[in-house]
C-alpha cells in the first residue's frame, strides 16, 4: 500500500508513455518503493516481480545505474532505457576528510522537475553522537584533548558509524546559532533525496545491513518536520527497502508541535527515536535562540512529546547546544535539571558544545563550564553526555560547507 506522499511523488515522477519518452525527458526511479516499481513494470507489460528485482537492485544492492542490474535481461534493460528510466541517486560531488575520520559529502540532489540543489551528509565512524543512549560517548573526546586518540583511531577500521542525513536544502527556521539558517530555505527534499543519501554513503563505505552497526540521525540540514510527508517516505524506504531498523534511526526537531503529533501517529514498526533540540533552559533564552519557540513553547512541544508512545526503555533526547555565557551556566544546568525532571518523560540530555561558523556572534563553551554543566546534570539523576566534537576542521559547523563551496564558485 502505497503512502500518501509516495504515491503523489509516484505520480509526479512516472507519466510514462509506454510508446517511448519524449526526446529528453527522463523517469527517475530512486524514491519510489517496491510496491511502485512493481506496478511500473505491470504498465509496460512485464511481470510484477521485475519490480522486486528493480528495488532490491536499486535499495540493496545499490546498483546507481540501470545498465548494471544483473538480473534484468538485456533486451529489458534497453528497453527500459528507452523508455527514459534513470535510477538518478544523489551523487556525492565533494568529499572533505577530517583528522577524527569524519567525512563531510556536499550531495548533488536532482529532484525530476525541481532544481538541481546540493545538501550536506556526514559519515561519523566510531561515532553515535550520543544517540544510542548508552553512554559509550561519555567522557570521549571533550573539547580539549580528544584530537590526539582521535587520530590514532584514524585509520582503524570503523567498528561503527552514523550517518547525519538533510531533509532540507536550508532552513526556515532561523535558529541564531545554526549555520545552515543562513541560506534560509532554498527547498525541501524528496523521498528519494533523503533516503539517497543514506544509501550513497553506505554504498561509500560498503556497508552491510544488519552486520555492520551503523545509526542514522536525521539531524542535517533542515527541519524534519517542516518536510514530514516527505521525511517520512524517505524514512519507510529506508526501513523497508534498505533494511535499516527505525530503532537505529533519529530524528531531530526544533520542536514543530503539528510534527510530532504526527510522528506520535506512526506506528512502532517505522517509528525512528525522537530527539528535541531544546538549546535553552526556559523560555526567554529559548525565544531569543529559537525564534520558533513564540509559536511552539517548550511546554507545548514537550505536551506533544507525551503523545509519543517509547518503547520499552527508548529514552527521548533532548540536545542541548552550549553557548558561551548564554546557555551553558550553572543555574541553567539546573534548570534544565527541573525541566526535564517535571516533564516526567523518560529522557537524557545531549551536551553539543557549539560549533563556530562565520558571522554568528556566540562563543564556544570552556571546557570546564561543559564538565560542570554534565555534573549538575548527573547530581539530579538526569542521565547526560557530552557529545563528541566531530570534523570541526573541515567546517564542522552544518551548512559551512555548502555555504563555503558557493561562496567559492560565486568569486
Ligand atoms: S538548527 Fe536545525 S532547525 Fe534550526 S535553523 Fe539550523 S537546521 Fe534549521
Amino acid at each position: 500500500m502505497l503512502g500518501p506522499a509516495v504515491s503523489a511523488h509516484f505520480n509526479q515522477l512516472l507519466r510514462l508513455d509506454t510508446n517511448g519518452p519524449e526526446e529528453g525527458s527522463r523517469t527517475p526511479l530512486f524514491g519510489l518503493d517496491a510496491e511502485a516499481l512493481r506496478e511500473r513494470m505491470v504498465e509496460i507489460g512485464e511481470p510484477r516481480w521485475r519490480g522486486q528485482q528493480l528495488a532490491e537492485a536499486m535499495y540493496r544492492q545499490r546498483v546507481a545505474d540501470l545498465e548494471a542490474i544483473s538480473t534484468f535481461p538485456k533486451t529489458l534493460r534497453g528497453r527500459v532505457r528507452e523508455l527514459g528510466w534513470v535510477i538518478e541517486r544523489p551523487e556525492i560531488i565533494e568529499e572533505f576528510v577530517s583528522n577524527d575520520g569524519t567525512e563531510r559529502y556536499l550531495v548533488r540532489c536532482l529532484a525530476s522537475g525541481g532544481a538541481a540543489q546540493t545538501v550536506e551528509t556526514v559519515w561519523m565512524p566510531e561515532g553515535d553522537g550520543g544517540e544510542v543512549g548508552d553512554g559509550s560517548e561519555a567522557g570521549r573526546g571533550e573539547v580539549a584533548g580528544g584530537a590526539q586518540a582521535d587520530r590514532e583511531h584514524r585509520d582503524e577500521e570503523w567498528q561503527r558509524a552514523t550517518i547525519c542525513v538533510s531533509s532540507q536544502a536550508g532552513c526556515a527556521v532561523n535558529c541564531q546559532f545554526c549555520l545552515t539558517a543562513k541560506l534560509g530555505l532554498q527547498r525541501s527534499l524528496t523521498p528519494g533525496e533523503i533516503a539517497g543519501q543514506a544509501v550513497s554513503v553506505l554504498d561509500r563505505h560498503q556497508v552491510a545491513i544488519g552486520k555492520d552497526r551503523v545509526n542514522l540521525v536525521f539531524m542535517g540540514m533542515g527541519e524534519p518536520f517542516l518536510n514530514y510527508d516527505n521525511w517520512m517516505s524517505a524514512v519507510r524506504l529506508l526501513v523497508n527497502e534498505v533494511g535499516i531498523s527505525p530503532q537505529r534511526m533519529t530524528v531531530s526537531t526544533s520542536g514543530i508541535v503539528p510534527g510530532i503529533e504526527r510522528f506520535a501517529e506512526e506506528p512502532a514498526a517505522v517509528r525512528p527515536k525522537l530527539a528535541i533540540s531544546l538549546n535553552a533552559p526556559n523560555d526567554d533564552v529559548r525565544s531569543d535562540l529559537m525564534p520558533i519557540n513564540r509559536k511552539w513553547s517548550i511546554e507545548a512541544v514537550i505536551d506533544a512529546v507525551r503523545k509519543v508512545q517509547l518503547r520499552p526503555r527508548e529514552r527521548l533526547t533532548f540536545e542541548y547546544v552550549l553557548l558561551h555565557g548564554v546557555t551553558d551556566q550553572l543555574q541553567h544546568a539546573r534548570e534544565v535539571a527541573r525541566l526535564v525532571r517535571r516533564s516526567g518523560l523518560p529522557a537524557k540530555v545531549n551536551l553539543i558544545a557549539w560549533n563556530p561558523g562565520p558571522g554568528i556572534a556566540y562563543g564556544m563553551p570552556q571546557a570546564d563550564a561543559i564538565e560542570r554543566f554534565r555534573r549538575a546534570l548527573a547530581a539530579e539523576d538526569v542521565p547526560v553526555y557530552i557529545r563528541r566534537p566531530r570534523g570541526r576542521d573541515i567546517y564542522a559547523a552544518c551548512g559551512q560547507l555548502k555555504r563555503t563551496i558557493e561562496a567559492g564558485k560565486n568569486a
